[in-house]
C-alpha cells in the first residue's frame, strides 16, 4: 500500500455541492479537502490511524506543529465529531488511554456518560403497559436513554494531564473542517439514510442532516456551522461553556422535551437530564487493567468499561495454551471458547465500580484465567451459554461442573469510533469514543450542531438487584469499549481499539491473536475476517470468516451466523485502528482497508 502523509484534494465545482445545515447552496469552491485514504502508513516522527482522512490529517497537522499525541488525539476526535457525527461527538462519551514516554506509565480517563440523578430504576419500563420498552423504536430514539455527555470533559482532562496545547488550539482543525465542509462519501450518505426515519422525527436533526428532505449526496460538501460555533464556545470558555450556562440549559431542555416534528409516529420517551446533572459531571482518572500475555504487558480500560477485564481475562485463558503450535482453526476454537468464558464473567460481575463491587483484580488474575481455561475442551465447543466462574474461590485447579445461566442477549452494531496516535517523543494514545447507536439518540440539540447519545441503553432494561449493570442514578452504564496499549520490555509495541458494541472486545482480542499468535503483520491482523463469540448459542461471524473457517469450526461444534446490524445491512464487525512500533523506531499505522468504507492511516515522515 502506498505510504501517504498529507493528501490535499481540491474538490472541483463539478463534483461538489455545498450543503449547510439543511440549505443546499452553490457553488463549491476549490478548498483543499482530505478525501484520499490509505489503510497503512509506515514511517517516523508520529503516526495516526482513524476512520477518516480529515481526522487523521488534523492529527498530523497538530503533530507537525509540535503538538504531542494527546493534543493530536483531541484534534482528531473533534474532527471526527464533524465528519463522523453519527459515531462520536461532544454529545457522547468514551475512554482515553495514554502511554507517557517520560514516565513509562499507562494511564486512562473514563469519560463515560452518567445516568441523570432523577433517573428512576424503572426508567425503561413503559408506564402505559407496565412492559419494558423495546430497544426499537422506543429506547433507541429517546430522551430517556441520553446520559450526561463525557466527551468534552475527557478532552479537557487529557489536555490538562498530558497535552501541550489549550483546548481552543486543539479544536482549530475541527472548526476549519466544520466551516469549510467535508466531502460526503458513500458511508456518510448510507448512515444518514439508515437513520432517515429517526432523523426526520426531530426538527433540529432533519434540518441539519436531511437538507431538502434527503441525505446529502455523495460528493457534495457538508458544512456544520452550528458545530463550528459550539466548538468556538468551548475554545472561549473551556468546558464550562458546555456543562454550565445556556448550552447546558438547552441540552437539558432538549432531553426533557425532544424537538419532535408534528408528523413523526416515533414514541420518543422524554428523559430526566437536568442542568445540575451536567454541572456535576467529571471525567475520571482511572488505573488501567493490566495482564501479561506471552511476555507482553497489555493495558486496557478498567470498569465502568468491561473492555479491559474481559479482554484481559480471555488473554489470561489463552496464555495457558500454545496457540501458535495449533492449526489456525484450533487456535480460533480456543479464541471463541475463551471469549465466551470471559463474557460469562463480564455479565455476572462488571458494572460501574462506583456503585457495585467489581472484582477486577480477580477477573484479570492469571490464576483465575488458568482455572477458567479448564472449561475449554481442545476439540469440542462447550454448550453456550457457559456459566460464570467463582471469583471468590479459585486456585487454578479445575473445578467440578456448574450450571449455566440463562442466555445473555448482547447488542452489536457498527457505531462508535476508535483512533490511535503516537508522537515523536514516544507518547501513545488509544481513544475510543461514541454516541452509542449510529446516530445516537437521533436528537440534535437545536442550533448546536451535534447529536446527543443514547448510551443509557447500555444499562440492563429491567432492574434486578443481582445485576451489576442495573440502572442507578449517577451511574455509568457498562461499556464494552476496549482501548488497548501493549508494551514489550516497557516500550510501546502495539496500540489498538475498535467500535462495534460488545464485539469491540472480541475484535481487539482477535486482532491481538492474529498479530501475536497467528503470525500476521498488523495490517493483515486488522483486515482479517472476524468472528465474535459472546457466550451465545451461535458465533456471529463475517461472511468471509465463515467462508474461510466455517466448515472446520463446525467440526468443533460451533454454529456460525453471519453478522448483521438491526439498523443496516452491514455485515461488518468493528472498524479497528492500530499502530505498531518497530524496534528500529518506525511506526506502522494501520486502518481498515474495507470496513466502513476504509479508514485512514498517516505518518509524519514516511519511509519504506
Ligand atoms: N455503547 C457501546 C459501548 O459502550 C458502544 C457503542 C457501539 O460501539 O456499539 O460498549
Amino acid at each position: 500500500m502506498a505510504h501517504v502523509t498529507r493528501r490535499l484534494v481540491a474538490v472541483t465545482a463539478a463534483l461538489a455541492i455545498s450543503v449547510t445545515g439543511g440549505a443546499v447552496a452553490t457553488p463549491a469552491f476549490a478548498d483543499p479537502r482530505e478525501t484520499v485514504k490509505a489503510a497503512t502508513a509506515t514511517g517516523y516522527g508520529g503516526a495516526v490511524s482513524t476512520v477518516d482522512p480529515e481526522a487523521s490529517a488534523a492529527a498530523i497537522e497538530v503533530l507537525r506543529k509540535g503538538g504531542n499525541a494527546a493534543d493530536a488525539a483531541v484534534a482528531a476526535a473533534a474532527t471526527l465529531g464533524v465528519t463522523e457525527p453519527y459515531s462520536a461527538g461532544i454529545g457522547g462519551g468514551g475512554y482515553f488511554v495514554f502511554y507517557d514516554a517520560e514516565t513509562g506509565d499507562v494511564s486512562t480517563i473514563d469519560g463515560r456518560e452518567t445516568a441523570p440523578d432523577a433517573m428512576p430504576k424503572d426508567a425503561f419500563i413503559d408506564k402505559a403497559t407496565g412492559q419494558p420498552y423495546r430497544f426499537t423504536p422506543e429506547l433507541v430514539t429517546s430522551g430517556v436513554s441520553v446520559g450526561v455527555p463525557g466527551t468534552p470533559a475527557t478532552w479537557e482532562r487529557a489536555l490538562d494531564r498530558w497535552g501541550s496545547m489549550r483546548l481552543g488550539d486543539a479544536l482549530k482543525p475541527a472548526i476549519k473542517v466544520a466551516t469549510r465542509g467535508f466531502v460526503v462519501d458513500k458511508t456518510f450518505r448510507q448512515q444518514t439514510l439508515d437513520n432517515k426515519l429517526r432523523f426526520a422525527a426531530f426538527t433540529s436533526t432533519s434540518s441539519l442532516f436531511l437538507p431538502g428532505g434527503d441525505a446529502p449526496a455523495v460528493g457534495s460538501v457538508f458544512k456544520n456551522h452550528d458545530l463550528a460555533e459550539t466548538y468556538r464556545l468551548l475554545a472561549r470558555k473551556g468546558t464550562d461553556g458546555f456543562y454550565y450556562g445556556p448550552l447546558a440549559a438547552e441540552i437539558a431542555a432538549t432531553v426533557q422535551a425532544p424537538p419532535k416534528t408534528a408528523r413523526t409516529k416515533l414514541p420518543v420517551p422524554a428523559g430526566h437530564l437536568t442542568t445540575a446533572d451536567l454541572a456535576a459531571y467529571s471525567a475520571l482518572d482511572q488505573e488501567p487493567t493490566k495482564v501479561d500475555y506471552r511476555g507482553l504487558e497489555v493495558y486496557g480500560m478498567a470498569p465502568s468499561s468491561s473492555g479491559g477485564t474481559t479482554t484481559g481475562e480471555a488473554l489470561n485463558i489463552l496464555d495457558t495454551f500454545d496457540l501458535s503450535g495449533m492449526s489456525t482453526a484450533g487456535a480460533l476454537h480456543h479464541y471463541l471458547e475463551a471469549s465466551a468464558l470471559a463474557f460469562a464473567d463480564r455479565g455476572k460481575y462488571v458494572g460501574d465500580p462506583a456503585f457495585v463491587d467489581v472484582p477486577a483484580a480477580a477477573l484479570t488474575d492469571p490464576l483465575f484465567g488458568k482455572e477458567r481455561a479448564c472449561r475449554i475442551e481442545p476439540l469440542e465447543a462447550a454448550k453456550k451459554p457457559v456459566a460464570p466462574g467463582d471469583v471468590a474461590a479459585y486456585d487454578g485447579v479445575c473445578p467440578a461442573s456448574v450450571a449455566a445461566p440463562a442466555d445473555e442477549k448482547d447488542t452489536e452494531n457498527i457505531s462508535t469510533t476508535n483512533l490511535t496516535v503516537a508522537d515523536r517523543w514516544g507518547n501513545v494514545v488509544n481513544y475510543t469514543l461514541t454516541i452509542e447507536q449510529t446516530g445516537g439518540s437521533g436528537i440534535v440539540v437545536p442550533g448546536r450542531g451535534f447529536l446527543l447519545n443514547n448510551e443509557l441503553t447500555d444499562f440492563s432494561t429491567v432492574y434486578n438487584e443481582a445485576d451489576p449493570n442495573r440502572i442507578e442514578p449517577g451511574k455509568r452504564p457498562r461499556s464494552s469499549m476496549a482501548p488497548t496499549i501493549i508494551l514489550k520490555d516497557g516500550e510501546p509495541f502495539l496500540a489498538l481499539g475498535s467500535p462495534g458494541g460488545s464485539t469491540i472486545i472480541t475484535t481487539v482480542l482477535q486482532t491481538i491473536l492474529n498479530r501475536v499468535d497467528l503470525g500476521m503483520g498488523i495490517a493483515d491482523a486488522v483486515a482479517a475476517p472476524r468472528a465474535s463469540q459472546r457466550n451465545t448459542a451461535s458465533v456471529t461471524a463475517e461472511p468471509a470468516f465463515i467462508d474461510a473457517y466455517g466448515q472446520q469450526l463446525k467440526g468443533y461444534g460451533h454454529t456460525l451466523t453471519p453478522s448483521g446490524d438491526a439498523f443496516t445491512s452491514a455485515a461488518e464487525i468493528g472498524a479497528a485502528t492500530a499502530i505498531e512500533f518497530l524496534p528500529d523506531g518506525r511506526m506502522i499505522a494501520a486502518a481498515e482497508p474495507e470496513r466502513r468504507g476504509g479508514g485512514s492511516a498517516m505518518v509524519l515522515r514516511p519511509s519504506p
